[in-house]
């Protein structure tokens, strides 16, 4: 068992290198013995394939991605802990650690420097003050990525794997399963981290898919088309949707009509191929989008 799973340890190396956690950087270690274990059992790293963590930390996780996946490169944005990191992964001779900002390093570029263009899994406990914007960054970037296994919080896991049709949908839902396919593995309590967050949390692996399930015929448009329609949730999508400034309200529900779906449909009432269904007739020139003739 890893000593980095003893609180009354991680305290003492903290303590000697004079380091308090900080709370802006969502720094809430994992000291629950079994948890790191499973995820870096689960998250499809293996003798062939290279992982990325996000936020290292102490390295609990680290150092069981590097017990089983062929190299980890780890991203941690907090420069006071390398050299704690320098401690306890001293025996992980296939980590590399990199200083900075996952919301900011060119990710193309560190999997083609670090993993030669090698397909690669992310595991990662996030720091989850910014679980979207990371998840929406790795679906969104060109990435040889096989799988993402990361730790969130429980509320954020249950509506990040909620499909689109069902009612925690959400546009970020609706982004993961346009790209991926998620999976909810396990709960974790929150007296599993150091110190104690204020929610329970989860562990989900989204599988990236090899093709889209749906047809989109302009995929900026249809995100944007998507992110405004969940925007409001008390409006209809119809509503939302024209919020947005793009459509007139007549050319949405034109649309919606044509697809076969309520005038006053929620965004959350509509499956995936609906969605993608709605954003193809919206850029399509005639009577939807009058607008688009000619453009
Ligand atoms: N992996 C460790 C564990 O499970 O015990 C720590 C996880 S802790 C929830 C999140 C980690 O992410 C912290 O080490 C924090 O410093 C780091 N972090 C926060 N924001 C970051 C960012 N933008 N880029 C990279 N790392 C970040």
């Amino acid at each position: 068992m890893s000593r980095l799973s003893e609180p009354g340890y991680v305290r003492e190396v903290l303590t000697r290198h004079g380091l308090h956690l900080s709370k802006a950087m969502g720094q809430n270690f994992l000291v629950n013995p079994t948890v790191c274990p499973k995820m870096a059992a689960l998250c499809g790293a293996d003798g062939h394939t290279p992982v990325l963590e996000i936020g290292p930390g102490m390295g609990a996780l680290t150092a069981e991605l590097s017990a089983v996946a062929e190299k980890v490169v780890a991203v941690e944005l907090d420069r006071r802990l390398f050299p704690v990191l320098a401690e306890t992964l001293a025996d992980c001779k296939n980590v590399e650690l990199v200083q900075g900002d996952i919301l900011k390093l060119d990710l193309q570029r560190l999997a083609a420097e670090k993993f030669g263009g090698e397909a690669f899994c992310v595991c990662a406990n996030l720091p989850y003050y910014i679980t979207s914007p990371i998840l929406m960054r790795l679906l969104e970037t060109a990435l040889p990525l096989r799988s993402i296994t990361v730790m969130v919080q429980k509320e954020a896991a249950q509506r990040i794997c909620a499909a689109p049709g069902e009612r925690e949908c959400g546009a970020v839902s609706a982004t993961v399963w346009y790209h991926a396919q998620p999976r909810l593995l396990f709960q974790v309590s929150r007296g599993s981290f150091l110190p104690p967050p204020k929610v329970d949390s989860a562990v989900l692996r989204l599988d990236l898919r090899a093709a889209p399930p749906v047809q989109v015929d302009d995929e900026a448009r249809f995100f944007e088309m998507v992110r405004a329609a969940f925007a409001q949730r008390r409006k209809t999508a119809a509503n939302s949707i024209c919020a947005a400034g793009r459509y007139k309200k007549a050319q949405v529900e034109a649309a919606l009509s044509a697809i076969g779906a309520r005038a006053n449909a929620r965004a959350e009432e509509l499956t995936l191929p609906q969605l993608a269904a709605l954003a193809n007739q919206l850029e399509k020139p005639g009577v939807a989008n009058p607008g688009a003739a000619g453009v």
